[in-house]
């Protein structure tokens, strides 16, 4: 039973489909409070490397997530910073090499384990819009809205090539659709909790949709179960 007040807005999808940035936005419209998960997996890879844990180290992995304080607190661009025992990386984790890291260490039951306790801890009150790949299935299967954001692997790459030369970093295509696909292949194939939609989600394609339509429709879709 819940006590929430306020809905869990769970927000599932591949890498690229838009759920950055449409969670964002549709956070920011509903004041809501945005959780990105896919930054603790991140974070996670980030500090196995630096303290030279392997990502198949599930066991270490585990510990380290355990010993490790994660929060998040708003940027002033409206995303949500991610701060790893009080220092900022939300940069450090925006790296090919660490999507695929984080793609790694996620793969590990005791780690997704670890980190469901702190996203549930965060979606406690509602009001939040969750975004990740198992929020719907694994983390709050009672969440009030479910939507599962999908798009073309090409369009997905071209938006993540978009993203990381905005940030300065210089990018081959195909290497990013490869890296896509391999994550695809890799999240909608582990044993647990993989990528699939819940049941009951309403499945959103954004191959077609600008960014605003995408956010107008999922508007909508929680208006229509929340009215103001
Ligand atoms: O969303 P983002 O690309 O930042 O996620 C990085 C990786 O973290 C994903 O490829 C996926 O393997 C993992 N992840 C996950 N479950 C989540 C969020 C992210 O397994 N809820």
């Amino acid at each position: 039973m819940t006590t929430r007040t306020k809905p869990v807005i769970a927000i599932d999808g591949p890498a690229g489909a838009g759920k950055s940035t449409i969670s964002r936005l549709l956070a920011h419209r509903l004041g809501y409070v945005l959780v990105d998960t896919g930054a603790l997996y991140r974070g996670l890879a980030l500090l196995a490397k630096k303290e030279d844990v392997s990502w198949d180290d599930e066991a270490t992995l585990a510990q380290l997530c355990r010993d490790t304080k994660f929060h998040f607190e708003p940027g002033e661009d409206g995303r949500s910073r991610l701060f790893i025992d009080d220092r900022d990386r939300s940069d450090a984790i925006r790296t090919q090499s660490i999507s695929d890291g984080a793609s790694r260490v996620s793969r590990h039951p005791s780690v997704r384990g670890a980190l469901l306790t702190l996203q549930r801890h965060l979606g406690a009150n509602g009001a939040v819009v969750m975004e990740g790949r198992d929020i719907g299935t694994v983390v709050f299967p009672d969440a009030e809205v479910k939507v599962f954001l999908t798009a073309a692997p090409e369009v997905r790459a071209k938006r993540r090539v978009e993203e990381l030369e905005h940030m300065g970093q210089q990018v081959d295509f195909e290497d990013v659709l490869d890296t896509i696909r391999d994550r695809d292949r890799r999240d909608s194939m582990r044993a647990v909790a993989p990528l699939v939609p819940a049941r009951d989600a309403i499945l959103v394609d954004t191959s077609d949709l600008s960014i605003d339509q995408a956010v107008e429709r999922l508007e909508q879709i929680v208006r229509e179960r929340f009215p103001a």
